[in-house]
């Protein structure tokens, strides 16, 4: 996949040297800071800090939870003179941990109301029936014995998807398509763009000439799909959907949630589109040789990187249940034994 040169060399070059990049003015009164999280790739969050024109600031995914990362955060507003007891708005992209997960200890630090899209909150409700059905699910995948108690434990009743802390789901305001962020003199308005999680969204600020896009399009990764809760939806289908709502902000600089920022997020999208589609017709061509396979055959022919049999745990679950969607999305879900 062709990769897009960086905006940000600082960011490109730390991402390169596996340092945390600095912070960095994006435009007049809008930063980055990074914020590292642990145990996952990539390991640091891009949290944007946003200043009204009363001053006070508002942050976009104010990145994990860790007690650490939020010191990080902190002595990033030091940085810029500021403190998180400025913050007047937590808006997030996504219910995942290295996104939201600071948001619950900023909200109490600062009292700043916390925003997100209205099927994040609902698939935080919902967290424990929905691992409790995955664990169905998975057991008809036709995972190997040995492999199986990894996969249940990253995808089922074993995995949190949320902010990974003890605190209840919470949301202060609620995000739709189109709404616009209550931040004085800036005019940053949501992009629903749902398919890595149901509740995705990006922010567009077309008079700073920047797209929010949290893990939507980054710049190195292709995200995966599917990984916020069940959504009633095919979320594949979704992602090629909000893949192409794209097409209109090419003339933005892209601020995604980790690697470094980038230009021309169409031509990106598209490439995202055409690994996608290279992938359904892998699947078919998987259904069309085989009969009656489970899951785990199908996937075991389509070249995921590595290929499944190097994969376990959280890899093989999404590598699985991402074989389902493309599966469903060719409308031959049903020659998949046990589905
Ligand atoms: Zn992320």
């Amino acid at each position: 996949m062709s990769i897009p040169p960086p905006v940000s060399t600082a960011q490109a070059e730390a991402l390169a040297a596996g340092a945390l990049p600095p912070v960095e003015e994006v435009r007049p009164g809008i930063w980055t800071i990074a914020v590292p999280f642990r145990g996952g790739v990539p390991d640091a969050t891009l949290a944007y800090v946003i200043e009204g024109s009363d001053g006070a600031l508002a942050v976009i995914d104010p990145g994990w939870s860790d007690g650490g990362s939020l010191d990080v955060l902190s002595d990033g507003f030091r940085a810029v003179g500021r403190r998180l007891e400025d913050v007047t708005l937590v808006a997030v992209t996504h219910l995942h941990a290295d996104h939201l997960g600071a948001a619950a200890a900023l909200r109490r630090r600062s009292g700043a109301p916390v925003a997100m899209h209205a099927a994040e909150v609902r698939a935080l409700e919902h967290e424990r029936a929905d691992a409790e059905q995955n664990d169905r699910d998975v057991r008809t995948w036709g995972v190997p014995a040995a492999l199986l108690d990894g996969v249940l434990a990253a995808w089922g009743t074993g995995r949190r998807i949320g902010q990974g802390t003890a605190e209840a789901p919470f949301a202060d305001l609620l995000l739709a398509d189109g709404d616009v962020l209550p931040i004085p003199g800036r005019t940053i308005s949501t992009l629903w763009t749902p398919g890595h999680t149901g509740g995705h969204v990006c922010f567009v600020d077309e008079p700073d000439g920047l797209l929010f896009t949290g893990d939507h399009v980054l710049p190195r990764i292709n995200p995966g799909v599917g990984l916020g809760g069940r959504t009633g939806t095919n979320p594949l289908r979704d992602a090629l959907g909000s893949l192409a709502r794209l097409d209109g902000y090419g003339h933005l600089e892209v601020c995604p949630g980790h690697e470094y920022r980038f230009r021309d997020v169409v031509s990106r999208a598209r490439v995202l589109i055409d690994h996608r589609d290279e992938r359904t017709r892998h699947v078919a061509d998987a259904l069309d040789a085989l009969d009656r396979p489970t899951l785990f055959e199908v996937a075991s022919r389509v070249p995921f990187s590595g290929g499944i049999e190097s994969m376990s745990g959280f890899l093989l679950a999404s590598a699985l249940s991402q074989t389902a969607f493309h599966a469903d999305l060719l409308g031959r879900a049903e020659e998949i034994r046990g589905a």
